[in-house]
């Protein structure tokens, strides 16, 4: 290993460098992230340097190889900084990220848009040995030069400044509309004493709300806009006064309206956002964001993604106009409403769910305590690719909450681990998802397994109770843990397409939506539900009312998420600052084309769309349902063959799972099904063959 080169000298006691093994998450305080990155950063512009002096002919081994290394020193020492900035968010902490953040760009920029980096890459790619490199290596160099082209690495002089300065801007402004977000998220809240208000709400919601209050020290309930509070409030309080003011606190967060209007507004942020990438597409000759962002997924152009997104509207919509007809139809009926309102969707909704299947989310959380769940998950997987997952004692988490597992395959040999992080708290970012703690990779120097982060927000146990999950819920596991297995079971030994590296955004959550399937399955839930009290195993007859409601409002849930990647694609295609159109407009119009459901009109859905403003979803929020196709599709070999079958199950390890980024998506996928992806799957799985 190579020994520091570096004025000040690696402090030792700081847990962020020369790390091995598990993050020490207990250690880190806020002090030590700066100074670590500081430290890193120089350290690796003394190597890069050493390198770049050295090293010529630059070969796989004497270049690529050691900045592969730096890449992974650098987020060894981020990635729990940035976990920890999502799990257990402080003020210092915060300032800490924030200062790092600039820096971090400003290496990145640095690297990409350095000559000599791009010459030597390129070098590599044109020598007599690149042929003998492994198809990992060769994908390696391919996706480097790509990504220096567009990150403006062909650029001259004024313009490469430029190109610089864009990124650094947006890369503050992306975080801060993500800190605009949370704030708001977390700035309001509706507290209720008198309990007759709160008629309709389920027991879980109640204790949550209850327990809420309890640790602000006031009596009553306390809803908040985090998800479980927010879309159970939405569902099932009968009070459509106070449905009306969650509604309108919740759309209008970090927006001009609403009750902390102007507090944390992203409405000019998203507009220098758009200004900026427009700017920085066009840089580099292309004519719009949307075409810049394509070049490294599967979809071959902006027109490829319309058509995709159009076909599927034109498809739905019929039955999308059938569905909000008997929503009306029922809301009528039932109460005598014959003006529905955007805060009425879900409450009526789940009453009509509730009437026409008799049976609701809540009561199936007793089905799934959390034990039985993560029991049956790991079932899951041993029977599909002869997994066994045990649980590792004693390792140091951020939380007493925190489990950590090993996952060892049929041949008896550990293939990676995971942090597993389920509940709701404060201070901890919503929603669900799948990060990595450190990928696989197998050199000369170094052999690591890979260790990811999986996040979800449940309710936590109550009352000596265990967690208790809806169906949903148990859907939402099910996708990270896909990521997670497709991050950990890569047999790739180069990180920069292990796992999920290196895999086009629009092809990235075809694990993840695949193993959605398995909780619909009879055979699954055999294991997989069984009474908290009882141990009773989800009735027969209550999984196939599930199923016939599995497409309820399936129409309508298609128009909305169309919606979405319209909106979107129409966005980095066609908005110009100070143009004629604005992003209210840009919404409107496409909402005027697609949805079955005109919001109110203020409604400010956009100032909260993290994906596509500070996520990775620009120009990709298609992505999802492109993504469904290939599950679905490679799903539908699974109802070929049987569910459990083994032989499929290993070829989908092998062909997909294992691969990482080291192929296109659709040789991978072609090789798994044997043909291209069709979209018939899908179709059939969402009940809109009919049209
Ligand atoms: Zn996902």
């Amino acid at each position: 290993m190579d020994t520091l080169v570096t004025n000040s000298p690696p402090d030792d006691s700081n847990p962020l460098l020369n790390v091995s093994g598990l993050p020490r998450f207990k250690e880190i305080h806020p002090e030590h992230v700066e100074p670590a990155l500081d430290n890193l950063l120089e350290s690796n512009r003394a190597k890069l340097e050493r390198l770049l002096a050295n090293a010529e002919p630059y070969s796989w081994d004497n270049f690529a190889q050691a900045m592969e290394d730096m890449d992974e020193d650098l987020d060894r020492m981020w990635s729990p900084v940035s976990h920890l900035n999502a799990v257990c968010d402080s003020a210092d902490l915060r300032d800490a990220y924030n200062r790092c953040l600039p820096k971090l760009t400003n290496y990145a920029t640095e690297i990409s848009q350095d000559p000599r980096v791009f010459q030597a890459y390129l070098q590599i790619a044109e020598s007599a040995d690149f042929r003998i490199l492994s198809r990992a290596q060769k994908k390696i160099i391919d996706n480097t030069l790509r990504d220096f082209r567009l990150s403006g690495a062909e650029l001259g002089g004024d313009a490469k400044k430029a190109f610089k300065a864009i990124r650094q801007e947006l890369s503050t402004l992306t975080s801060r509309f993500e800190q605009n977000l949370l704030d708001a998220t977390h700035a309001w809240s509706l507290s209720v004493t008198e309990r007759e208000k709160l008629a309709g709400l389920p027991d879980t919601a109640m204790a949550m709300a209850a327990q809420a209050a309890k640790q602000d020290g006031v009596q009553g309930w306390k809803f908040t806009l985090d998800a479980p509070s927010y879309s159970a409030f939405m569902a099932y309080a009968d009070d459509g006064e106070l449905r009306r003011q969650m509604y309108e606190a919740y759309v209008c967060r970090a927006s001009d309206l609403g009750p902390d209007a102007n507090r944390w507004n992203n409405t000019g942020i998203i507009d220098r956002v758009l200004e900026l990438r427009g700017e920085m597409a066009r840089i580099l000759g292309f004519k719009h964001y949307a075409d810049y962002s394509l070049v490294s997924k599967m979809a071959r152009d902006t027109d490829e993604v319309m058509k995709f997104l159009l076909d599927l509207a034109d498809r739905s919509r019929p039955i999308a106009e059938k569905e909000i007809q008997e929503l009306k139809d029922f809301a009528w009926d039932s109460d005598g409403v014959s003006d529905i309102q955007s805060w009425d969707l879900s409450y009526y909704s789940e009453k009509l769910r509730q009437s026409r299947y008799q049976f609701c989310q809540e009561d199936l959380r007793v089905y799934f305590p959390v034990p039985r769940v993560i029991e049956g998950m790991f079932e899951v997987v041993r029977r599909l690719y002869g997994l066994s997952i045990t649980e590792k004692e004693g390792v140091c988490a951020w939380h007493p909450d925190v489990r950590f597992f090993e996952i060892v395959d049929a041949n008896e040999e550990v293939r990676g681990q995971f942090f597993l992080d389920l509940y709701a708290r404060n201070h901890k970012r919503g929603g669900a998802w799948m990060d990595e703690c450190q990928s696989r990779k197998l050199s000369v120097n170094k052999s690591q397994l890979p260790i990811a982060y999986l996040t979800c927000n449940f309710s936590p146990p109550l009352e000596g109770k265990p967690s208790l999950l809806t169906h949903d819920e148990v859907i939402t596991l099910f996708h990270e843990f896909g990521h997670g297995l497709h991050h950990m079971l890569t047999k790739v030994d180069y990180v920069g397409v292990a796992g999920i590296n290196g895999v086009a955004w629009d092809a990235v959550e075809l694990p993840s939506q695949f193993m959605e399937n398995w909780c619909w399955q009879e055979e699954t839930l055999e294991f997989l539900s069984g009474h908290y009290e009882t141990g009773e195993v989800l009735p027969k007859e209550l999984l196939n009312k599930m199923r016939t409601a599995r497409n309820f409002q399936a129409g309508m849930n298609m128009a909305r998420q169309l919606e979405f990647a319209l909106f979107d694609m129409h966005l980095y295609s066609e908005f110009e600052p100070n143009g004629n159109k604005s992003v209210q407009q840009i919404l409107d119009e496409v909402r005027a084309s697609v949805a079955v459901v005109m919001p109110p009109p203020f409604n400010r859905f956009q100032n909260g769309f993290s994906h596509i403003f500070s996520g990775g979803y620009a120009a990709g929020y298609y992505s999802y349902k492109w993504a469904e196709v290939l599950s679905a599709d490679a799903f539908a070999q699974f109802e070929e063959c049987g569910v459990f079958n083994r032989d499929t199950g290993n070829a989908f390890l092998h062909h997909i799972l294992e691969q990482g980024g080291t192929q296109e998506p659709i040789e991978l996928f072609v090789a798994f099904r044997g043909r291209e992806p069709t979209i018939d799957a899908l179709l059939r799985h969402s009940g809109l063959s009919a049209c």
